[in-house]
């Protein structure tokens, strides 16, 4: 595995290659966990919190390092084509190489010419380069440096895997993380994770906003927010249609701040099902140094 942590809890893999050489798509499973024309297997994390922790990316294999870039911006929120990435490429047998993409500025531990042994932390997960999220890009290349998946699947080309454990395809609707802000955020403040309070104050906040990061949500699912004050009555209640196909992507439900202090709850629920929920409070805002 060419990062830390364990697959569905720390890290989640949102985009395989794209197996189809049109301008359609299709992963190595015949699905749809692809972009037109992507060339590895990205592993997302959870936000820009996530990633300030360190995350380390590990050589897939033994090899020779043979390409280090360092030293650019890593925390780009927008796709912006031809800007640098910090990498890593290291050689194998067979001349098979491996390409780490994204890396935190100044994480990198290895210089060109070393060996690595498989396992062994080569720099920590970014977004530095064409990224607009926390993320590691990792490639398999042959010797002429064309990209091999090294999954194998219904559409593979390949009846082995190149991985000793092949990590399991998920394509189910899941939440990944959630919090509350005083506010009506956007996308780039949700990718912070910082953002997160359970406490509003009549006195001082408009706005109670529970955003979620859901993998799986598809164009035309509909979402429904349920809104439950002191004592479990429900007082808000309205849905919207998903207009988005990302497999990872923000949603923000908010309401007014309410009047009524007191112990309060949200509740989201996905196609009709339940998918994530969080309670908060309203209270007036302490007076003095509180
Ligand atoms: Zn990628």
């Amino acid at each position: 595995m060419p990062l830390k942590g364990v697959a569905g809890k720390d890290f989640f893999i949102d985009y395989y290659v794209d197996h189809d050489t049109t301008d359609g798509i299709r992963d190595v499973y015949c699905g749809t966990k692809t972009y037109n024309g992507h060339q590895g297997t990205d592993f997302l994390l959870s936000g820009y919190k996530r990633m300030d922790s360190g995350v380390y990316v590990y050589a897939a294999a033994e090899g020779i390092v043979s390409e280090v870039t360092d030293g650019y911006y890593d925390r780009r929120k927008r796709w912006i084509k031809g800007v640098q990435s910090n990498y890593v490429i290291i050689v194998h047998a067979n001349g098979i190489n491996t390409y780490y993409a994204h890396l935190m500025k100044h994480s990198l531990s290895v210089k060109r010419g070393d060996s690595v042994k498989v396992g062994q932390a080569i720099g920590k997960v970014g977004s530095s380069g064409y990224s607009a999220y926390p993320h590691l890009h990792f490639e398999v290349r042959n010797k002429e440096r064309k990209t091999i998946d090294p999954f194998t699947g219904a559409c593979s080309q390949r009846n082995t895997s190149y991985w000793l454990s092949q990590p399991s395809y998920d394509t189910s609707t899941f939440v990944i993380n959630t919090g509350f802000v005083p506010y009506i955020p956007n996308g780039d403040t949700l990718q912070e994770g910082y953002l997160v309070t359970d406490t509003f104050y009549t006195n001082r906040d408009a706005t109670v906003c529970f955003w979620a990061l859901v993998h799986g949500l598809h164009m035309h699912d509909v979402i429904l927010a349920e809104w439950y004050g002191p004592g479990g009555s429900l007082k808000y209640q309205y849905s919207y249609e998903w207009k988005a196909s990302w497999w990872h992507d923000y949603t923000w439900p908010h309401i007014n701040m309410p009047k009524e202090r007191g112990k309060w709850a949200v509740k989201l629920y996905i196609n009709g099902e339940f998918a994530t929920g969080r309670s908060f409070y309203v209270t007036k805002q302490r007076k003095g140094n509180g």
